[in-house]
């Protein structure tokens, strides 16, 4: 790409002290402290399936690595270094400014060094690698759930979701208009759409809960989905009580529990980045105390069970089925 090594010093070169090497070379160099594993992922936003084609780039620039900062969260990694591979139609400082801008504003609040990448000339994709670390033996898995573990899950679910129905039923996309709408007030919008296009990955969680949570992963795909890996990766089955799921924040004006219509949302909708994780009744405290230590408020929704498959139960113990896409597949 024209430029392509002007545009990669401008917007994406920065002092990497925590990096032996870092941009500029043909590889950069990471040095892992003595003791402990590297926890490496990769994410990538594609225009017109992540995002809208006018997607705020400053935005977009927090979402691509906030994504990848979600997985460290859930493997219990504290962030290291990223890489950015990055095609673009074209050289536009005025993209490139705020994108570059969101990004490190991001990976500075969680001190992750960009340490290279590759740039081309093609339509707007992003993709991140990060790169984490955390003692050897102490990485949270997915496989780790026994019978008898608790749920939780932090945050609160089903805004980005919200937000996402709503904004796709603005632009009046067809097959997605015609599904049925939590009319949100303005001021709950706002709140859904930040969300949506900032969402913030729970790093200082993750870390604190190695040594606490049997498993973990984030919510990217809804809490059942994401749930469901667990249970697939361990083996196990779960009771869920969708009474217990966390309130929505005051701008919702929300009931408690949830009705359907919100259910629907918290349970199946996506790209919330909260994580879900599991922990033996023995932790409850150290549970507490790990939301405590990093600000992040924690929801007890559940039970894991020997039994597979997943039971949705309401508030009187009635199992609560049909209208969530993809509870079925749990069955
Ligand atoms: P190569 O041809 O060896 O793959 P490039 O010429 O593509 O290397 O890139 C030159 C340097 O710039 C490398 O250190 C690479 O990691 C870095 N780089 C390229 N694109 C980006 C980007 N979008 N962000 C950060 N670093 C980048
Ligand atoms: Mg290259």
């Amino acid at each position: 790409m024209d430029g392509e090594f002007a545009l990669i010093r401008q917007f994406f070169t920065r002092p990497t002290p925590r990096a032996v090497l870092g941009v500029g070379d043909d590889c950069a160099l990471l040095q892992p402290a003595p003791g402990m594993h590297l926890a490496i992922s990769s994410d990538m936003l594609v225009n017109g399936r992540h995002f809208f084609d006018d997607a705020e780039p400053q935005a977009l620039g927090h979402k691509a690595l906030a994504v990848n900062l979600s997985d460290l969260a859930a493997c219990g990694a504290k962030p290291l270094a990223f890489t950015l591979a990055l095609a673009l139609p074209q050289a536009d400082p005025l993209w490139l400014g705020p994108f570059s801008r969101g990004l490190f504003a991001l990976a500075d609040a969680h001190g992750c060094e960009l340490i290279g990448g590759d740039t081309t000339r093609g339509p707007l994709n992003i993709c991140i690698t990060v790169f984490g670390e955390m003692p050897a033996g102490q990485a949270l898995l997915r496989s780790g759930a026994q019978a008898g573990d608790d749920i939780y899950v932090s945050g609160a679910l089903g805004e980005a979701s919200l937000a996402l129905a709503q904004l796709l039923h603005e632009r009046d996309t067809a097959s997605e208009a015609k599904k049925p709408q939590v009319p949100l007030a303005p001021e709950a919008y706002a709140c859904a759409l930040a969300r949506l296009h900032q969402p913030t990955p729970r790093v200082a969680l993750g870390q604190a809960l190695r040594g606490v949570a049997s498993a973990a992963a984030d919510i990217s795909d809804g809490l059942l989905a994401d749930l469901g890996h667990i249970l697939e990766r361990s083996a196990v089955g779960a009771t869920v009580h969708t009474a217990c799921l966390p309130a929505l924040p005051p701008a919702y004006g929300a009931a408690h529990p949830l009705p359907a219509q919100l259910l629907r949302h918290a349970l199946a909708g996506g790209d919330d980045y909260e994580l879900v994780f599991t922990a033996p009744p023995a932790q409850a405290r150290a549970v507490q105390a790990a939301a405590q230590a990093s600000h992040t408020p924690v929801t007890r929704i559940g039970h894991i069970d020997a039994q597979p498959g997943l039971r949705l139960l309401d508030g009187q113990g009635q199992a609560v089925t049909g209208e969530f896409g993809g509870f079925d597949h749990f069955a």
